[in-house]
């Protein structure tokens, strides 16, 4: 696996290659949900890059930027298990070049759930992967449905900017009992960890959006949102100092 810092020595380097390029980024301490993306890249792809960046700019609390967990030699070693080709490990100042001046807003969908919950957070989600994407120019994307708004955003955003990149969505991993996959399940207490995953079991029943919300709370959560759109059902919850988020298809 070759490890590149440098925006244009990636770029200039994947140029050299013919074939398709598989792409999966992530804001590192890698879990089992990431590396079904990076295992579906590499099927479907002659090459696989994968980065590793916990984007500044998509963090509207401080803390949870600052505590965001970080288990880099774990991270290489799965890469390097799973036969990656390319790491990116972007600087804050190579990546940001412009100061994060230049900025790619979305004006409707990126306002709800997430969005109205963390402002400027998809601003940031959407102009680091443009960015990402026209460091990589990958043939593929892989998205993981964990961050259901986010893939779609993603989705929207290649398709209004008219991309040459197929976004593909990846299922949600989950512990044995039920928890969605995160990399800040590593943040929860033991006592929030056996409660967690009521989160998972009670989203997908059949309780209307305010009844969940008062079972949830009784069990220990501080609601966020939860909202049904369409045939899907979204969630945010507070455990103690870590947010969750979850959906499903209804
Ligand atoms: P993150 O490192 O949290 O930014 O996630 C990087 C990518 O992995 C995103 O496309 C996520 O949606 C995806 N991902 C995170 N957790 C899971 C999961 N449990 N199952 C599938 N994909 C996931």
């Amino acid at each position: 696996m070759k490890t590149f810092s440098n925006p244009l020595e990636l770029k200039r380097e994947l140029k050299k290659h013919i074939g398709k390029i598989g792409f999966v980024p992530t804001m590192g301490a890698l879990h089992k949900g990431h590396l079904s993306l990076i295992e579906a890249s590499k099927k479907e792809n002659d090459f696989t890059v994968v980065s590793i960046f916990v984007n500044p700019t998509q963090f509207n609390d401080p803390n949870d930027y600052n505590n965001y967990p970080n288990t880099h030699s774990e991270d290489l070693f799965h890469l390097s298990a799973l036969k990656v080709d390319y790491l990116f490990t972007p600087t804050k100042d190579s990546i940001y070049n412009d100061n994060y001046s230049y900025q790619l807003i979305e004006n409707n969908f990126s306002k709800k759930l997430c969005g109205a919950a963390r402002e400027g957070h998809f601003e940031g989600v959407l102009t680091i992967v443009m960015k990402l994407l026209n460091i990589v120019n990958p043939t593929k994307a892989y998205f993981g449905e964990k961050d259901y708004q986010q893939y779609q955003l993603i989705k929207g955003m290649v398709e209004s900017f008219h991309m040459d990149v197929e976004i593909v969505p990846m299922p949600t991993k989950r512990e044995k009992d039920g928890l969605a996959m995160s990399s800040r399940n590593l943040l929860l207490t033991e006592s929030e960890r056996n409660i967690a995953p009521k989160f998972a079991e009670l989203i997908k029943t059949d309780l209307d959006d305010e009844k969940l919300k008062d079972e949830l709370e009784n069990s220990g959560f501080k609601i966020d949102y939860i909202e049904t759109i369409e045939n899907r059902r979204f969630g945010a919850v507070h455990l103690g100092n870590v947010r969750l988020i979850d959906n499903v298809e209804k």
